[in-house]
């Protein structure tokens, strides 16, 4: 009788042990999660992120209903040591591999040569991603450095040759025939109800085949990438934040002054504005680069910096067709003032200058 009791004892006692390791390992795993963000994300918003994906060659965006959960560097494409040492000996051969140069906000992934070149080149791109940091901020009056996503910092990958660039774009896209031609840069984002977690930024080798200030040099090309990062990063996907293509191109492109802020004033460009670029809908997918940055310039010169900075602050909590409503600007009045903008004559600040000058003489 005393030995049944207690054995009855000991098994509730064992349950109880297991069950608090069970309970203790749950609570563990839950200590480590993201909290959830975006709980319930809006079939609309999926819808736009999806049709991002299919349409756009440059944003590579996915959208789960779990996750993301790899917030961690440690599952980056340039941390597979295993297979990526470049110390490893293979019959004689030097195994080409990624390395890594960083800082306390990116890691640049990119791979072993013995002349250097791309071990110059990732300092290069780390200093002017490092140098991006404020400007960004200064647009979107936000910048998300890894203590703002989960501890990750933002994987830049500078693969060798065009084969590598395909090669890394479809891994991290768990894409196999991602078709990036004619694409200069790729970022690759995952949203989820955990957060958007941007998976990394990949350059074309291209980019430092021409001078660095080039209009497809490896700067621009950055920062034009990095916006989508701050952009994407900072919508509210609880809401519906339906934005037409141009949006995310034309604030990319007039950020990294592709044009260096000159407007389209051929009139084969106006015409096609006039009749194509309705801001209450998509461009072509061209047209949402050029014609893109060429409304945001317009909106620059026109209603001012602040104006563009109110219009980014709105767009990160509703769709595009809510921001003109909540700002008062109704789209085809705009759409008119843009034409009439672009229609006037170039004045450029040496003209400008010799005008001041010739009024005081
Ligand atoms: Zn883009």
């Amino acid at each position: 009788m005393r030995s049944k009791y207690g054995t009855t004892l000991l098994t509730i006692a064992l349950l109880f042990l297991v069950i608090a390791l069970v309970v203790g390992k749950v609570y563990d795993i839950g200590l480590h999660r993201p909290p959830l963000k975006y709980a319930n994300i809006p079939d609309v918003t999926k819808e736009y992120l999806r049709s991002l994906d299919r349409n756009n060659r440059d944003q590579g965006i996915t959208v789960s209903d779990v996750g993301p959960f790899d917030w961690d560097n440690n599952t980056d494409l340039g941390q597979d040591k295993h297979t990526l040492n470049p110390l490893d000996k293979d019959q004689g051969q030097v195994r080409s591999g990624w390395q890594q140069v960083e800082n306390a906000n990116f890691i640049v992934y990119y791979e072993f040569d013995e002349d250097a070149l791309w071990q110059g080149h990732a300092l290069d791109v780390l200093r002017v991603a490092q140098e991006t940091i404020e400007p960004l901020k200064e647009l979107f009056g936000v910048y998300f450095y890894p203590s703002t996503v989960n501890g990750r910092r933002l994987a830049l990958y500078l693969p060798s040759t065009s084969g590598k660039y395909k090669e890394t774009t479809c891994q991290l896209l768990e894409q196999p025939n991602y078709d990036i031609t004619n694409v200069a840069g790729v970022t690759i984002i995952q949203v989820g109800p955990l957060g958007c977690l941007t998976r990394g930024i990949v350059l074309s080798p291209d980019v430092f085949e021409v001078p660095s200030d080039h209009i497809n040099g490896f700067v621009k090309v950055l920062q034009h990438e990095m916006n989508h990062y701050v952009f994407f990063t900072a919508l509210n996907y609880n809401n519906d934040v339906h934005h037409y293509l141009w949006i995310s191109e034309g604030i990319a492109e007039y950020f990294c002054r592709r044009h260096n802020g000159h407007q389209v004033r051929a009139s084969d460009s106006i015409n096609f504005i006039s009749t194509n670029c309705d801001l209450n809908g998509e461009f072509t997918m061209e047209a949402s680069y050029w014609a893109g940055e060429s409304f945001f310039n317009f909106m620059e010169e026109y209603k001012g910096k602040n104006t563009v900075k109110r219009f980014l602050q709105n767009a990160f909590q509703c769709s595009t067709d809510s921001v003109f409503i909540n700002m008062g600007m109704p789209a085809p009045q705009l759409h008119q003032e843009w034409i009439e903008a672009l229609e006037l004559p170039a004045v450029d600040s040496l003209e400008l200058e010799n005008s001041l000058g010739n009024s005081f003489s």
